[in-house]
């Protein structure tokens, strides 16, 4: 059979090109699931955010996958598809969370991980009787993850090429993550004998951990960096604040090979994380967490955002001072976004705040929502003045001129370029 796994993306809607900017790594959960598929099947994978996805093409099969902002397109796909006689099914985030909505316009939905549902799924579409809706009773093992068919992917538009996976799920549950909900709260880890086997398969470094907590269970962690040393190879990944009460893992992770983590600060306010479920974020200690990752090498990719109930229209200026204070090495901003399956798109939903429903808008940079403190245009206005200020020679220069490496110093400069871009591209579009 010929199966051919789609990752939509969301700038093609329509055949839009505005907002399109170059991805960052390969992707993953399409790699993994071409390599949880038989032997005897063909597999091919397109990634939208390379290329756009041939209409002609008749497969036995289209697999397609997409988060919220991209579903539209995926939709688009899939009408087009289906309206030539190809079956389509679908997972990933968006489809799980809204799978009858999805069902409007594909054959078949998995609801969460495709371990242990993609081969009956299969199975059950060779036999002639593919059923409607895929879904695991329990979150698979990690045990199950196989390593990432890397054979199918062209890595050369990505600046970060090589992309794997240690753990699933993190234990916390801040209201505007998908993650407890689409991975759950108990983290879930792989062996590690496994992840070491697919780590030295690949060929080159960094490699960029997608786990969403990799300090998450610290016992599992402590193993993990201890055992990753012996590759060899740096990498990336990403871990919440809460590393800071075991100082001596940051350490280790540096030790391991780690050059750079994504915290998710979020906000300089406690009252305001309060009321998105992360009071674990200690803001009084965030300059140390910086300082303590720096001291060990590691560098810092901080995430922001924007329009918490509580927000006004100071707090970008506020936090665009804290990064530069701290020296923050990459930061990336966001405006609120409640995406379905969260726990805020359920309260914002019964508060009657959600004000648009064009998925298409739902990627972080547009306001969807009714915000507290400012108007939505202030909302827009000031996430994009941020960028634009984090972004800049001279803040560039400000927070990493003196710790200067070529990877920080590489990774600004594309960011720099990307948020050219995509804020003119943003600009572009018509307001929603
Ligand atoms: S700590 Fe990070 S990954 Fe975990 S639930 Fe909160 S935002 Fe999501």
């Amino acid at each position: 059979m010929e199966i051919c796994l789609i990752a939509a993306e969301s700038a093609r809607y329509s055949g839009s090109d505005a907002s399109r900017v170059n991805p960052l790594f390969p992707p993953l959960g399409l790699m993994t699931v071409a390599a949880l598929t038989p032997g005897e099947h063909n597999v091919t994978i397109i990634d939208e955010s390379v290329e756009a996805a041939d209409l002609e093409i008749e497969p036995d099969l289209i697999g397609l996958t997409a988060m919220t902002a991209a579903a539209p397109r995926a939709y688009e796909l899939a009408d087009a598809y289906r309206a030539r006689g190809v079956p389509v099914v679908m997972g990933g985030m968006h489809a799980s969370a809204l799978p009858d909505e999805a069902l409007q316009h594909v054959d078949a939905v998995i609801v969460g991980e495709a371990e242990g549902q993609w081969q009956g799924l299969l199975d059950d579409f060779s036999a002639g009787h593919l059923g409607r809706v895929y879904r695991n009773s329990e979150f698979p093992p990690a045990s199950l993850i196989p390593a990432a068919r890397r054979d199918l992917i062209d890595t050369s538009p990505y600046p970060m090429k090589h992309v794997m996976q240690a753990t699933r799920g993190c234990p916390f549950a801040c209201s505007f993550c998908t993650v407890s909900t689409f991975f759950g709260r108990t983290l879930r880890t792989r062996p590690i004998e496994d992840v070491l086997a697919e780590a030295r398969e690949i060929e080159g470094e960094p490699i960029t951990l997608v786990d969403d907590n990799i300090m998450g269970c610290p016992q599992y962690a402590r193993e993990f960096f201890s055992a990753w040393a012996d590759t060899g190879k740096t990498f990336w990944s990403q871990a919440s604040t809460t590393m800071l009460e075991i100082p001596e893992l940051i350490v280790q992770a540096a030790e391991a090979g780690c050059k750079a983590l994504f915290v998710g600060f979020e906000s300089i306010s406690q009252t305001q994380l309060e009321k998105v479920g992360k009071r674990f974020n200690p803001i009084a200690k965030y300059e140390e967490l910086v300082q303590r990752l720096h001291d060990v090498g590691i560098a810092v990719i901080g995430s922001f955002m924007f329009g918490l109930d509580g927000d006004d229209e100071d707090v970008f200026e506020r936090t665009a001072d804290f990064a530069e204070r701290v020296e923050m090495d990459i930061g990336q901003f966001s405006i609120l976004t409640p995406l379905p399956g969260t726990r805020l798109y359920r309260d914002l939903e019964s508060a009657k705040r959600i004000v648009v429903r064009d998925w298409s808008r739902y990627n972080g940079s547009h306001v969807t929502f009714e915000p507290v403190g400012m108007s939505p245009e202030a909302l827009e206005n000031g996430f994009q003045w941020v960028y634009e200020r984090f972004y800049s020679w001279r803040s560039i220069l400000r927070r990493v001129g003196k710790r200067i490496t070529p990877l920080v110093w590489a990774a600004n400069v594309a960011y720099s370029q990307r948020v050219s871009r995509w804020l003119a591209g943003v600009r572009e579009q018509p307001a929603g």
